[in-house]
């Protein structure tokens, strides 16, 4: 159960034996095992670049065990490859992924709701024409950083249609592919509509794409089966900042910021505005929300300080955001310092608490 309803002090207590409950998870035998046995039946990495948006959760709802996906969030899904802390992070990323002889897949999103455009991207003030340029936009660049014919790197858009959680695959030619169109029983001919919509995708891939496909169309299926009236409103109690939220495997409670704009600032603002007319509208309790920072160390030592200082400094630098620009929210809000290690996934807080 989710404890949308609950005092903050609950759901932050609920929040980090969920993050605990995800780490013992991740290194079990069983798990880890699982992950090995995806990782070599589908090798292609898996990025996501995606909106803070907490509606927007992929590994959910293309059903992917934990681990498997790598997220990019940010407002609205708006990146520049030119950012100077994102170009280093992709391509030191992309860097592993080749040297292990692997491809990456690059999922670049956009979101929206077909039942009603105010359901959409506020980070793109609800319109979809804009947000679906801007995944053209990653693409291109995306093409130039990584080669355009994108036999290593394979930038494909996609929407998340939120009232289903359905992806929408663009591909050659301006076709698009809903999964919310088609059945199980489409299921056996998905690899041959996937090779004519995107003829120019390595075959490898394209395997290694089905299985998230498939898992959509059985989310889709689970999905239609529920009332589900409140969840596709916006219910975030959480303003995340950092990296390594995969832990937070539950939609809907949290705007996740990654750390790649020069100008932060801008979606912490957006996020608390959020936050706030979640309050207001009685969506959350309003008797606080929590900001919380997250940053991954591979290593003890150096690189472990150093991720605490990042930490540090991304939670006092969202705080005094809140602080400057929604003083009414000031007084409701409980920081949370954090860093995650990478191989056990155990969050780790910094002590003192603020
Ligand atoms: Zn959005």
């Amino acid at each position: 159960m989710i404890p949308h309803q609950h005092p903050i002090s609950e759901r932050i207590g609920w929040l980090f034996e969920l993050a605990q409950r995800h780490a013992t998870e991740y290194a079990s035998a069983e798990a880890w095992l699982a992950r090995k046995r995806y990782r070599a039946n589908h090798p292609t990495a898996i990025w996501v670049m995606k909106c803070m948006d907490g509606r927007i959760n992929i590994p959910i709802a293309t059903q992917t065990p934990k681990g498997i996906i790598q997220p990019f969030r940010n407002l609205g899904g708006i990146f520049r490859l030119g950012w100077p802390h994102l170009g280093e992070t992709l391509v030191n990323d992309m860097e592993a992924v080749v040297n292990a002889g692997r491809q990456a897949l690059v999922m670049v999103t956009y979101h929206y709701s077909k039942g009603d455009e105010r359901r959409g991207c506020a980070g793109f003030h609800y319109r979809t024409q804009d947000a679906v340029a801007h995944t053209f936009e990653i693409r291109a660049e995306m093409g130039v950083l990584f080669g355009a014919h994108h036999r290593t790197v394979y930038p494909l858009v996609c929407g998340f249609e939120t009232d289903e959680e359905a992806l929408v695959i663009h591909g050659h030619l301006g076709a698009t592919l809903s999964m919310a169109d088609l059945t199980e029983a489409d299921l056996d001919h998905l690899p041959q509509r996937l090779m004519a919509l995107l003829p120019d995708m390595p075959t490898q891939m394209r395997h290694d794409l089905l299985p998230l496909l498939a898992g959509n169309l059985r989310h889709i299926a689970r999905l239609r089966q529920m009332v589900r009236t409140l969840d596709i409103e916006h219910r975030e109690w959480m303003l995340c900042v950092g990296r390594g939220f995969d832990w937070l495997h539950v939609p809907n409670i949290a705007l996740i910021i990654g750390p790649y704009s020069p100008d932060l600032a801008d979606p912490i603002r957006k996020a608390a505005g959020i936050i706030r007319a979640n309050m207001r509208a009685g969506r959350i309790p309003s008797d606080g929300f929590m900001v919380m920072s997250s940053v991954p160390y591979e290593d003890i030592g150096v690189d472990r300080s150093r991720a605490m200082l990042k930490s540090n400094f991304m939670a006092d630098f969202a705080a005094e955001t809140v602080r400057k620009d929604f003083p009414d929210l000031a007084p409701l809000m409980t920081v949370r310092k954090t860093v995650l290690n990478w191989h056990s996934r155990q969050v780790e807080t910094l002590e003192p608490p603020v």
